[in-house]
């Protein structure tokens, strides 16, 4: 089982529109980061972790040909913008394919794609979706067992997710102390990393290094990073275990 970072930029991605910083005209690939999302693939099951803006893109240099569910941790929308790119997942069959969310999350998709809801809507005009509400315990998609991760971003209660030996938590600014009671024996986590400004979202490199040393992994990756944070740079002053991801990196998922 792996899981492949498709996106790992902040919000606005990088390159930022109308941005001409050293980051922004970089040519090193790895500064440039579509919006933070990724994929779970089991020998049978193929899982999606936020369907934000840059999915058709995302998906067609994965070569994304089927999806068996959608992972939503919370409905900014650079994770919820590219819901209406699901359509051609569920095109020409009569299936709609699984949305899994807390909620909260789930109200707001209701809301913001109110059309994929409404009836008299064609399959071509609207994404197919089942929504699935998550409580907080844990729940299997096919042959991949996943257990929600309750954090914070800002205000909100949203989620990251443990697979295995892998835990991913993008937009986050607190852990609760029983969520670190979930994550004993991570050996790879995906954790955001805004920059080293502090922001009231989002955790900067300091805060999430001192969430690594907490939780101990084996390696750690850093996620949803803006275009402050040079790839090359950054990894130079992080400890060797620790490091930027980058848009196509593939990590192993032991269970
Ligand atoms: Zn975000
Ligand atoms: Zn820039
Ligand atoms: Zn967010």
């Amino acid at each position: 089982m792996q899981l492949t970072i498709l996106g790992c930029g902040g919000s606005m991605g990088v390159p930022m529109l109308a941005c001409d910083c050293a980051v922004c005209t970089s040519t090193d690939p790895r500064n440039q980061r579509t919006r933070t999302a990724a994929l779970i693939q089991s020998p049978t099951t193929t899982i999606l972790i936020d369907p934000g803006p840059d999915l058709r893109i995302q998906g067609l240099r994965q070569g994304l040909a089927q999806l068996d569910a959608v992972l939503v941790t919370h409905p900014h929308q650079d994770h919820i913008g590219g819901i209406d790119d699901l359509r051609p997942f569920t095109l020409n069959t009569p299936r709609s394919l699984p949305l899994y969310a807390n909620q909260f999350t789930l109200d707001r998709i209701r809301y913001q794609y109110d059309y994929a809801f409404a009836s008299g809507e064609s399959a071509s005009t609207r994404p197919s979706l089942s929504l699935n509400q998550l409580d907080g315990t844990a729940f299997s998609i096919g042959d991949v067992a996943l257990i929600p991760l309750p954090i914070e971003h800002g205000s909100w209660q949203i989620l990251g997710f443990r697979i295995g030996d892998l835990a991913y938590m993008t937009d986050v600014s607190h852990i609760p102390e029983p969520t670190f009671d979930l994550l004993h024996g991570v050996n790879r986590l995906v954790i955001g990393a805004l920059r080293h400004e502090p922001h009231p979202l989002h955790f900067t490199v300091a805060q999430a290094l001192a969430a690594v040393e907490r939780i101990q992994p084996q390696q750690a990756f850093f996620v949803h990073t803006s275009h402050s944070l040079d790839y090359t740079t950054e990894n130079a002053n992080l400890p060797s275990h620790v490091q930027l991801a980058y848009d196509g990196l593939v990590l192993p998922i032991h269970v």
